[in-house]
């Protein structure tokens, strides 16, 4: 059988063997490689790991033979001998696998020290007390990680021994001390884990590294594994390097630093340290580290070597570098480098600059930034010179800022926002039973539940902003009232949430807008170069317009016309129009709302001037417009209760009976686009007519205007024929009694299984298509969107039945091929037919991939969205492929 390989020397490995070597391993061996002062090493790799747990402890033998090679050449390198009394070598352990995760096995220095050693490294060093403190931190990283006696026990001790001593910090023990501490550690590993110290330094190896082993497998690690979805096979390599000491004296120091600033991105060192300390006290807090600024004033050679590296190190990974170091004794020494992890904010900075640093290309600055993360620079925030009464702090599941009145079930949301009131949904955790609160409500804050809650996923696709897992707050549902630190809040109370931070604030907070940095701009304009996909938006207003073009929208590409209809001062008008018992009375009716209609298009055509805008024709079925049956019933009752005027009485039984012969099974398959359109000409006719109006008054102007009408709900290419008929007719006589000619394109949703299917036939009566992929998928899959997500699909996607939300990521595999086959059938017959999508998939990235596969010519998305959707349409071009779990 083919023996593998399974230790590698730091000298032997490079940063593409990540796999073999785990991340840390890999970037050691390159720095290694690079000549960076690395202290020598070796990696035990993740395929010794995953074979110990094919073949369990027969494995160690080999990995021992290995390793002792190894250690050899290391004890060459650093002149000292692994367990010599005199002059000893130490190591430190460290796991490290592919992808990082926390949850694995913490890290164990100073190994290799016993009761001879310790004296050998006194000897040499000259320092005693500096022998003795790295003793005591061996014992208890070693009887914390490896023999599981919690550290808690060691700190105890220590603590009381400071107190004692009048000591502030630990350096300030002394020999003596630490010789009784040493002794006292022994002394609990030996009562909590029922052994002795084990002495001899080949044991104290091996037992960590089989530790590091056993640590992929245990509870945390898995189930962080579960949710990143990282694959169990990975396996972790384990890191030994020799130690290189920062707690030999005042000129020694240990410290971490990011090559740039990770929230701001600004070119300059940033990170801690601390003078004569070791490993992790800078994140432990045991004493306040510095600014990295601060070494310069001490160590101004190592600084600027310090600064050199981190330069240098950025260029080589072409990325900023997250880097720990230890100065021993005036020597600099890199102990591990990573891609640093930034805020969106300085993610699109960094990409900028590397790119006039002639570091990255435009193309690879524009595959660095992610599409979803950008999305936190997209939300309203908190002005950040407002005075805040900050109440308590959670998870920050969802970005964005937002006030309202607290409120504590779905259903009073839903009310109080029907009534035109900001409510914040406040709960101990939501289920889909909640949706449609959260759907009314500005915002989302819980008591319970993690960034993968029901809430903070919800919010989060819905683009809401939410906090989660606020667990100082303290929820009484039945009397609906919260509280955190013994002040009581209750329902009607205002609140603010920023879903960016997880801050939970008292009363309502300032928003500002939001503000695209100069190095955003730039970076969205390097995507318009490379992009083939346009990106338009979704508004239904003027204001929603101007954003969306703010924002870089090539155009509106879907205004939905009905939202127009449902405002406060045309639903009278509306209903007038829908009970008309007569077309002579609807078309009254309608007569009235025309001009409204004519100043409504005349705004988002002014908005978009030089753009196209596709306006959809009346979509809902008719009785959205009217009030609910039940409720009319209960007011009937009323009225006849309380002796209301037979008249009014009468008028109410007529609508009743309205809504009621209006009323669908399923509305979503009823009465509905254009069906309306081919049972009451009248109503399309009169927005036709409107829209066409519009378009010549601002003509007129000298403005230009592009205005494409959309027929909605298409199934059959006679519906279109015949709709495509009456818009002609009614644009030829506008335009006649206008004395102008325009030009405007008739086109159609697609959303319907049989539309996709008989493309062709449709094309014959369109100059465009778009993929209404919301209804589209409804349709496919046969569910309607909301009792899906309020109901089940949950279930589904926590019991993996789906992947993921098709109403979130377009459905590759079963909506995907419907809409590349109207695509292929709709140019078959017209090579120059528009296609786009409308809808939210517009606007998630996966599904923009899938856009830009098929060849579509645009996508149109919220306009909040449409710098994501620039984004991702570039990275498409660039050859990003949907899917994948990163790091
Ligand atoms: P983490 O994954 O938590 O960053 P590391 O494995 O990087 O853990 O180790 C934590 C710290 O231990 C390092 O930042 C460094 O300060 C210290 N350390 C690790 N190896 C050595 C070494 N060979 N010599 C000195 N200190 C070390
Ligand atoms: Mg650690
Ligand atoms: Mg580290």
């Amino acid at each position: 059988m083919d023996i593998e390989k399974l230790v590698y020397l730091f000298t032997e490995g490079n940063a593409q063997m990540k796999q073999l070597l785990g991340g840390k391993g890999a970037n050691l061996s390159e720095m290694t490689g690079i000549g960076l002062p690395v202290p020598p090493g070796f990696i035990i790799s993740t395929t010794a790991c995953n074979q110990y747990y094919q073949k369990g402890d027969s494995l160690m033998e080999a990995v021992q033979a290995e390793v002792d090679e190894a250690l050899a050449a290391v004890e060459l390198m650093q002149g000292k001998k692994f367990g010599d009394p005199n002059n000893p070598l130490l190591l430190s352990v460290r796991s490290g696998a592919a992808v990082s995760m926390p949850g694995m096995m913490d890290t164990i220095l100073n190994l290799g020290l016993n009761d001879q050693t310790v004296k050998g490294l006194a000897e040499v060093s000259g320092d005693e007390r500096f022998a003795l403190d790295c003793y005591r931190r061996f014992i208890q990283m070693y009887g914390d990680v490896v023999l599981k006696v919690d550290h808690a026990f060691f700190e105890r001790v220590l603590e009381r021994k400071k107190e004692e001593k009048g000591a502030r910090d630990d350096t300030q023990l002394t020999s003596e001390d630490l010789k009784v501490l040493v002794e006292q550690y022994k002394g609990i590993v030996k009562t909590k884990a029922s052994r002795e110290f084990p002495q001899e330094p080949m044991d104290q190896l091996m037992e960590s590294i089989r530790a590091v082993f056993d640590s992929w497998n245990n509870q945390r690690a898995i189930v962080y594994r579960k949710i990143h979805k990282i694959p169990d096979q990975l396996g972790t390599a384990i890191n030994v390097q020799a130690m290189v000491f920062g707690n030999l004296g005042e000129d020694c120091a240990t410290g971490v630093a990011f090559s740039r600033d990770p929230s701001t991105g600004e070119s300059k060192l940033y990170g801690e340290f601390l003078v004569n300390a070791q490993g992790e006290d800078v994140v432990a807090g045991i004493r306040t580290p510095l600014p990295i600024s601060q070494l310069e004033g001490l160590m101004p050679e190592l600084y600027n070597q310090f600064h050199d590296i981190s330069r240098r190190l950025e260029t080589h990974y072409r990325d900023i570098q997250d880097i720990e170091f230890t100065i021993e004794k005036g020597r600099l020494f890199i102990l591990q480098t990573r891609g640093g992890k930034r805020t969106a904010r300085s993610a699109v900075k960094v990409a900028v600059d590397f790119v006039k640093e002639g570091i990255l290309t435009r193309d690879e600055a524009v595959m660095r930034v992610e599409p979803e993360q950008i999305d936190q620079l997209l939300h309203r925030q908190i002005d950040p010179k407002a005075q805040l009464d900050f109440i308590a702090k959670g998870l920050p599941a969802s970005p964005g800022a937002a006030s309202g009145k607290v409120v504590f079930n779905a259903d009073e949301a839903e009310k109080m926002n029907q009534q035109d009131e900001k409510v914040i949904l406040v709960r101990p955790e939501t289920t889909p039973d909640d949706i449609h609160g959260i759907v009314a409500a500005q915002g989302v804050l819980t008591s319970r539940g993690g960034m993968t809650s029901h809430a903070a996923v919800v919010a989060r696709g819905m683009g809401k902003p939410c906090v989660c897992g606020c667990e100082s707050l303290n929820i009484d549902l039945e009397k609906e009232v919260f509280s955190v630190d013994n002040v009581t809040y209750s329902k009607g109370d205002i609140i603010s949430i920023d879903g960016g931070t997880g801050r939970v604030f008292v009363g309502e907070v300032p928003l500002i807008d939001i503000q695209l940095s100069g190095e955003f701009r730039e970076i969205l304009e390097w995507t318009d170069e490379i992009k083939s996909l346009g990106v338009r938006a979704n508004a239904d207003n003027p204001q929603d317009a101007k954003k969306a073009r703010e924002f870089g929208a090539e155009g509106i590409g879907l205004c939905r016309t009905e939202h127009m209809f449902m405002a406060q001062d045309r639903l009278p008008i509306v209903q007038e129009m829908i009970l008309s018992e007569s077309e002579v009375e609807r078309r009254k009716a309608l007569d009235k709302l025309l001009p409204i209609q004519q100043e409504d298009f005349y705004g988002i055509f002014e908005a978009m001037q030089g753009l196209p805008v596709t306006i959809r024709l009346l979509d809902p079925p008719l009785h959205e417009f009217l009030p609910d049956s039940e409720e009319l019933v209960e007011e009937l009752v009323k009225l006849k209760l309380t002796g209301g005027s037979l008249e009014e009485i009468r008028a109410k039984q007529i609508l009743l009976k309205k809504v009621k012969s209006l009323s669908e099974f399923n509305p979503m398959l009823g009465h509905r686009g254009c069906r309306l359109g081919i049972v009451y000409p009248e109503i399309y006719e009169m927005q036709v007519r409107a829209i066409c109006q519009a378009a010549a008054k601002l003509s007129k102007e000298g403005k230009e205007v592009v205005p494409e009408i959309m027929i909605p709900l298409v199934g059959h290419a006679e519906e279109l024929r015949i709709m495509r008929e009456l818009t002609q007719q009614v644009a030829l006589q506008v335009f006649s009694e206008q004395g102008i000619t325009l030009d405007y394109k008739i086109g159609t949703m697609i959303e319907l299984p049989r539309a996709c299917v008989v493309a062709d036939q449709i094309a014959e009566h369109a100059e465009f298509f778009s993929f209404g992929t919301n209804d589209l998928t409804q349709t496919t899959l046969g569910y309607s969107r909301d009792d899906a997500e309020g109901k089940f699909l949950h279930e589904y996607l926590a019991k993996k039945v789906i992947g993921e939300n098709p109403f979130i990521t377009l459905d590759r595999e079963g909506v995907g091929p419907l809409v590349q086959m109207a695509a292929e059938k709709g140019r078959g017959l017209k090579p120059d037919i528009k296609l786009g999508i409308c809808g939210e998939h517009g606007g998630d990235p996966d599904s923009i991939i899938f856009c830009h596969e098929v060849n579509l010519n645009y996508v149109s998305c919220s306009p909040f969205r449409v710098p994501i959707a620039r984004l991702a349409a570039a990275q498409a071009k660039l050859g990003k492929k949907a899917g994948g779990y990163g790091d």
